[in-house]
């Protein structure tokens, strides 16, 4: 099994690791910033190519690439937007069926989510094949024995050998004009850098309708538990947890959450986490780098008012 990883200005996608873990620790990363991401799999690769590339061309990429992978029994991608681009190129190229969505991948198929992830499906495929990894699923613990990994670079003169020009020539891509990043008010949760999420504890609609104008004047994504979303303060599609998406933040801002089990098991591993709460002993107060004992309603009152932000009928005092 090989990961292949694309990746943009020295950065791994999300679920890039992951990706890397499910195949053992093999690597090939492709893009621009190769070796610098190569860093960020310290503990979880042992074998990283690396083929250093400007731009995103994954029509090209996938014609230079089937070749190299072809003696692959699988390749799995992230399937985070550069690797869902790339996938059912490569598994064109190399004519291979694909299995996207995999929440596990093993040498004989994977288990791919259907239905929003309501049903799980074990697919066998008998010969190789290609597949992208959801995110946020499997994980990548980082081995401490493992050393950082030495990045070796793909050794062929893949324009030549493949017969693609990687200008233009005969692989047919998308041309990137611009770059645009994603609004967090709107993007998938599931790849939002930083999450201010509501619970019961807002006690209104009002003050969660006003935490999401927060979290937006702080260029955060809003999320919020199952209660709220049952009560109808956020839609469905905002809900964090096992029967909610997956995310994986830097930042996670907590309020009003009590942090039961189903709750953060959806949260990944988010570097720092901030609760506020009036429960100074509540899980979601434990899990927390910075924990906040106050009302919620209040503070979200106060965060407005500095950030200027409106705050028409939210109930605080
Ligand atoms: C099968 C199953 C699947 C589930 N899936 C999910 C899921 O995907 N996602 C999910 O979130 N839940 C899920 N749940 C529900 C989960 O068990 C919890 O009930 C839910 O996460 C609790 O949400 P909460 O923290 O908003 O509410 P509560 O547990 O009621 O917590 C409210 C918190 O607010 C605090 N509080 C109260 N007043 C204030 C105040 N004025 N200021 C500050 N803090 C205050 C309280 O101290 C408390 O900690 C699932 C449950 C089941 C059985």
């Amino acid at each position: 099994m090989i990961a292949l990883v694309p990746v943009r200005a020295g950065r791994l996608p999300l679920g890039g690791a992951e990706a890397v873990a499910e195949a053992g620790g093999r690597a090939l990363l492709v893009g621009d910033g190769t070796v610098e991401a190569a860093v960020e799999l310290t503990g979880v690769a042992s074998d990283v190519r690396t083929w250093e590339q400007a731009g995103f061309s994954p029509g090209a990429w996938s014609a230079v690439l089937g070749p190299v992978l072809r003696g692959e029994d699988v390749v799995i991608l992230p399937n985070a937007p550069d690797g869902r681009d790339l996938a059912p190129r490569l598994a064109y190229a190399l004519d291979l069926p694909l299995l996207a969505g995999a929440v596990a991948v093993r040498n004989d198929g994977a288990t791919v989510a259907r239905q929003g992830g309501l049903i799980m499906e074990d697919i066998v495929v008998d010969g190789p094949f290609v597949a992208t990894l959801q995110p946020g699923v499997r994980g990548a613990e980082a081995d401490p024995a493992l050393e950082a990994p030495v990045p070796q670079p793909l050794d062929i003169d893949q324009p030549r050998e493949a017969g693609v020009d990687l200008s233009g020539g005969r692989a047919v891509d998308a041309e990137v004009i611009e770059v645009i990043p994603p609004d967090p008010a709107t993007m998938d949760l599931s790849e939002a850098p930083r999450i201010v999420s509501g619970g019961a504890g807002l006690g209104s609609k009002a003050t969660m309708d006003v935490l999401g104008q927060v979290a937006e004047a702080l260029g955060c994504s809003a999320g919020g538990t199952r209660v709220i979303t049952d009560w109808g303060w956020l839609p469905f599609e905002r809900q964090i947890g096992t029967t909610g998406v997956t995310v994986h933040p830097e930042l996670y801002l907590a309020f009003g959450i009590s942090g039961a089990v189903q709750h953060v098991a959806g949260l990944g591993d988010p570097a720092h986490v901030i609760s506020v709460n009036t429960d100074a002993s509540c899980p979601m107060m434990s899990l927390a780098d910075l924990a906040v004992v106050t009302d919620a309603p209040a503070l979200v009152a106060e965060l407005a008012r500095r950030l200027e932000v409106d705050q028409p009928g939210a109930e605080h005092d």
